[in-house]
């Protein structure tokens, strides 16, 4: 293992958004100092961060003054655009590393990386062109989704196809970018693992938690999954193959399909993940600690879950109603700071304790 970053080191963050503050939080608690560099101006983990640079990801100068004032980089969103990490690189180790990154930035990329382990993923063909679509549309066919291949998130950058003749429509509704045609999955449940890996090779992962997602954004986790215990096991198993394969070092999120006889892997996310936001009153260790520890050269906390938890996303103006969840001593609140309600954003999450263990 690199040596443990010092007490008083600073934690470098790309992105200010409700993840960076709770990383922020971590760090500090750790002992750590944080510096944000984000474009957009006062982002939530400004509030909680030592420093903020207010910049693009196209500002070389900025970046290398980042890198220079921090001893570690690491990130909450995975779209960083390439050009800022080779930057930031020659100055600064980056964790997790550029693999990981490049690996879940793409989903042909993805896709290509699990099965190459042995994991299973929905049926899927590339389209980069009219021809490509065609032979997609004949070898995936419909029920389907069609997905960019990069860039998408909480459900946008992706159409559903209900027959074979949607298909131009939809690559054309997606800018007829590089897509992905995905078998739709039948799934009976939707469950994530959160896994860490620190430098030295340590795995923990935290049990795995049964998602419910609305129009395309998470709205709970509950934990534990209604699952069987060896699919517990194997998504257990299958979140530590891939941390090993990629040599990674950091905390990944890893949404899965449970199927009535596999499990497949939808997606892996190369940072803490909003499917992990019940470890802040599930476990003694959470997500973002973890997370911290990992990239900090410490040895990773314990992920065994002492309570039953139902974790909520607060969206949009769901998030005036604290003052009425804050009646349930039960209730663990944790809001973002941030000052526009707008529907469909992410302005706080609540964690349920429904038992202890
Ligand atoms: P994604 O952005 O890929 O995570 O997709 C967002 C949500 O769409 C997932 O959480 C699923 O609920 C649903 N979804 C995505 N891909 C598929 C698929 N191949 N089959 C069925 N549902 C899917």
């Amino acid at each position: 293992m690199t040596n443990p970053l010092k007490q008083g080191s600073t934690i470098g963050i790309l992105g200010g958004g409700q993840l960076g503050r709770m990383l922020a939080i971590a760090a500090s608690k750790l002992g750590f100092k944080t510096h944000i560099y984000e474009p957009g101006k006062n982002p939530p983990a400004s509030q909680v961060a030592n420093k903020v640079t207010t910049a693009a990801y196209e500002d070389t100068n900025a970046l290398i003054m980042f890198a220079n004032e921090v001893d570690v980089i690491t990130f909450e969103f995975e779209n960083i655009p390439e050009t800022a990490l080779n930057t930031l690189e020659t100055t600064r180790e980056v964790l997790p590393a550029r693999n990981a990154l490049a690996t879940s930035q793409d989903r042909i990329t993805e896709k290509k990386f699990l099965e190459k382990l042995g994991l299973k993923v929905a049926p899927y063909a590339n389209i980069n062109t009219q021809t490509d679509l065609l032979s997609a549309l004949a070898t995936v066919g419909a029920p389907s989704i069609m997905k960019t291949r990069r860039f998408g998130y909480d459900g946008k950058g992706q159409v559903r196809l209900k027959e074979v003749d949607d298909g131009y429509t939809a690559w054309e509704e997606l800018g007829k970018t590089p897509c992905v045609l995905e078998g739709l999955i039948d799934f009976r449940k939707e469950v994530s693992v959160i896994g860490a890996r620190n430098q030295s090779g340590e795995v923990v992962c935290f049990d795995p938690g049964e998602n419910i997602h609305k129009n395309g954004i998470l709205h709970t986790t509950n934990v534990p999954a209604d699952i069987t215990s060896s699919q517990r096991m194997d998504a257990v198993l299958l979140t530590g193959k891939i941390l090993n394969a990629l040599d990674y070092v950091g905390v990944m999120g890893i949404e899965l399909f449970v199927t009535a006889e596999e499990l497949l892997i939808n997606e892996i996310a190369p940072r803490v993940h909003n499917s992990g936001h019940w470890t802040q009153n599930g476990c003694v260790i959470d997500q973002f600690e973890q997370h911290i520890r990992a990239i900090s050269g410490w040895h990773l906390g314990d992920g065994k879950r002492h309570s039953n938890v139902l974790m909520t996303n607060l969206i949009g103006a769901e998030v005036l109603e604290v003052d009425t969840l804050s009646k349930d001593t039960s209730i663990g609140i944790h809001l973002y700071g941030k000052e526009i309600v707008k529907p469909g954003r992410k302005m706080g999450h609540i964690n349920k304790i429904l038992a202890n263990n």
